[in-house]
């Protein structure tokens, strides 16, 4: 027997067509699937004996695409900032990772990661670290819709002795864990300075023999591009450009520096970029040029980044963030408008992952990952246009119900299937470990 629900918010904002707000709508959950959006008053008749949910005060709205994160880094939060980015990988992360990750450290980590990220909204988490398989575990036990990145550098580290390894365990995982409850997988070459060219042949071939889309660091901050240029005799891009790597299988993380021929030389290839506002401005890695790519036609998503580096996993104030800095950034107040930013946080995340026809906006046949968030609170009043109020108003503890493909994992603000008290007190039993 199919389950239908039917949810009448007060606005419902499907994100296709672009910047539609529908009033006196419900939308029609059918199992995992939407199966209609319509007036309320005929879902009403058209299905009396399905359950009805009534969100007056509420915008429901697809769920949010985290397209960068590091989950597990979560438990390092806090440990330390305030450093650029080589002194922080060098002189503190890459010790703490040596010293604790493990397949523990990145199941609890990543469990903490997603239960916040469900509680902020975000429906699909764009994931790269090491223990793939303890973060697929993650991804089933919370319910999220997650890709996991599967890491790939040459140094060794408590995972893995070496490329080959990585590549071994990365393609062990994705056999072992693909399309189980959602779970996806992507290659995740580190970045250009940590990954040789032969490795990034490899990774290519790899790609286009199972079919499996990469995700990489590209041209994170002026360093790396310098480096390269010292090492390479080119930029980064160039590189890899040379190796076959730019296509649209590619999400690239950050591209923070590019110059207008390397703008073209994205959108030609069809890369996707993941913007990292956050965690950008923390590391003072400098301004993505967003307003350009996107002038360019290039498709671009919105990540936290890892929360050592952010430090919140909270798609919804980065979303905000991303908008304003476009507009600082490029001179022009119109750019990045809230229509738009929320389009990037979903739709143009989805595309990005290629799930597009069944993720990121709220359309008869794709699966119901579904959010609403509560605009009646005084933070939020009046409300003129629902959608900049979510943009530039709102806050993560407003959203108030997640669904994911029909699964109701938030009601009220109440995780279903999580215990809140239990990831608080692992939370801790880690810092202890850690801190010591
Ligand atoms: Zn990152």
């Amino acid at each position: 027997m199919k389950k239908i629900t039917c949810i009448h918010p007060q606005w419902l904002i499907p994100v296709e067509p672009h910047a539609t707000v529908l009033t006196q709508h419900a939308l029609v959950m059918t199992d995992d699937l939407i199966s209609g959006l319509m007036p309320s008053e005929q879902a009403y008749q058209q299905y009396q004996n399905a359950e009805h949910i009534v969100l007056a005060g509420h915008a429901l709205l697809p769920g949010f695409v985290n397209l960068h994160a590091h989950s597990a880094m979560c438990l390092l939060r806090g440990l330390a900032d305030d450093l650029a980015l080589m002194d922080w990988l060098n002189q503190h992360i890459w010790p703490a990772e040596k010293l604790h990750v493990s397949d523990e450290f990145v199941f609890d980590g990543s469990v903490q990661a997603m239960a916040e990220m469900i509680r902020g909204g975000t429906t699909t988490v764009n994931d790269m670290y090491f223990y793939h398989q303890a973060v697929a575990r993650a991804g089933i036990h919370t319910g999220m819709r997650t890709v996991v990145g599967c890491s790939i550098l040459e140094f060794p580290t408590g995972y893995a002795n070496d490329a080959d390894d990585y590549i071994h365990k990365a393609i062990e995982a994705y056999q072992r864990f693909a399309g189980q409850n959602g779970v996806d997988f992507r290659l995740a070459p580190h970045a250009p300075y940590t990954v040789a060219d032969e490795t990034f042949k490899k990774i290519v071939a790899l790609s286009e023999k199972h079919n499996i889309g990469i995700h990489c660091h590209i041209h994170e901050t002026l360093d790396e591009v310098a480096e390269s240029v010292k090492q390479h005799g080119v930029r980064p891009l160039q590189r890899l450009h040379q190796l076959g790597l730019l296509s649209a299988k590619l999400i690239a993380a950050h591209v923070v520096h590019a110059t207008d021929e390397e703008i073209a030389l994205l959108q030609k290839t069809g890369v996707h970029v993941a913007h990292n506002p956050a965690s950008n401005l923390k590391l003072a890695s400098g301004f993505a040029r967003i307003h350009a790519m996107q002038n360019a036609g290039i498709n671009v998503g919105i990540g936290t980044d890892g929360s050592a580096s952010n430090n919140k996993l909270d798609l919804l104030a980065d979303v905000r963030m991303a908008a304003l800095l476009s507009k600082a950034e490029s001179g022009n107040p119109t750019a990045l408008n809230a229509a738009q930013a929320l389009e990037m946080a979903t739709l143009s995340g989805a595309r990005a992952l290629g799930m597009e026809q069944s993720i990121g906006s709220l359309v008869e046949g794709k699966q119901a990952d579904i959010i609403a968030i509560d605009l009646s609170a005084l933070e939020t009043q009046p409300i003129y246009d629902p959608i900049s109020q979510i943009i530039y108003a709102a806050g993560r503890e407003q959203v108030s119900h997640v669904w994911v493909a029909g699964r109701c994992l938030m009601n009220n603000r109440q995780l279903t299937n999580l215990d809140l008290n239990e990831l608080e007190e692992k939370a801790r039993w880690w810092q202890a470990r850690i801190a010591r």
